[in-house]
């Protein structure tokens, strides 16, 4: 696969400026620990999670606790996560599904991941880079939104969006390319006040191009 020299200048600026370490948005002990918080993180802040993560996984420490417990009660756990009643019962159902079929571990084939209750490509994603270091490109927010902005993709769908993002960016940059990008939107391409004039990848990004 040939990447393009903007591309290339792109990944090279976001590592210079953000380094290489894979840095953790959520916080989790275990496999398990990561699905849920990232289950509960769709519409939601990482640090809202963390919030309530920190009592979540404390009261429910083992996953047969999520099989076995009762909906009201995680439910009044989650609730400022919003969308709780979904949440809660995909995160109870995916618990008794690792259960059944996988003696509570967490899969790491995606065909599997996506079978699983509340859990989309995005999740499937999160997990399969965080837990098995597996090339994958995680499709929130900020990555569709500045992935359209930088050029290297028209869509909005985020599955969409993932596969131009893999024929785009080279294999060994598709899990950092998620953690840079998610710092970049949340301290320079803010989404109502990108600080254009302050960005560092202002000479590779089309929208920037097409405004001056
Ligand atoms: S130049 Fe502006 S629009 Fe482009 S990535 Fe930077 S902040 Fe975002």
């Amino acid at each position: 696969m040939k990447i393009s020299k903007n591309t290339l200048q792109i990944i090279e600026k976001l590592e210079k400026n953000y380094g290489s370490e894979v840095v953790k948005y959520l916080n989790y002990e275990t496999p398990w620990q990561l699905l849920f918080a990232t289950i509960l993180s769709a519409q939601c802040t990482d640090a809202r999670v963390n919030i309530v993560t920190k009592e979540l996984f404390k009261k429910f420490d083992t996953v047969e606790k999520f099989a076995d417990c009762d909906l009201k009660e995680l439910e009044s756990y989650i609730y400022t996560t919003g969308f709780y009643k979904n949440k809660a019962k995909n995160i109870k159902s995916c618990a008794k599904v690792l259960l059944e079929k996988y003696d509570g571990n967490v899969p790491k084939d995606i065909d599997e991941l996506v079978l699983l209750p509340g859990v989309g490509r995005k999740t499937a994603n999160v997990i399969r880079g965080n837990i098995y270091n597996e090339p994958s490109i995680v499709v929130d927010t900020h990555v569709k939104r500045i992935s359209n902005k930088l050029g290297l993709t028209k869509e909005t769908d985020p599955v969409k969006v993932e596969y131009d993002l893999m024929k785009k960016l080279p294999k060994s940059h598709w899990i950092l390319f998620n953690i840079h990008i998610i710092k970049l939107g949340r301290t320079i391409c803010i989404a109502r006040n990108p600080k254009c004039e302050e960005c560092f990848l202002k000479e590779n990004c089309k929208s920037y191009k097409l405004k001056n």
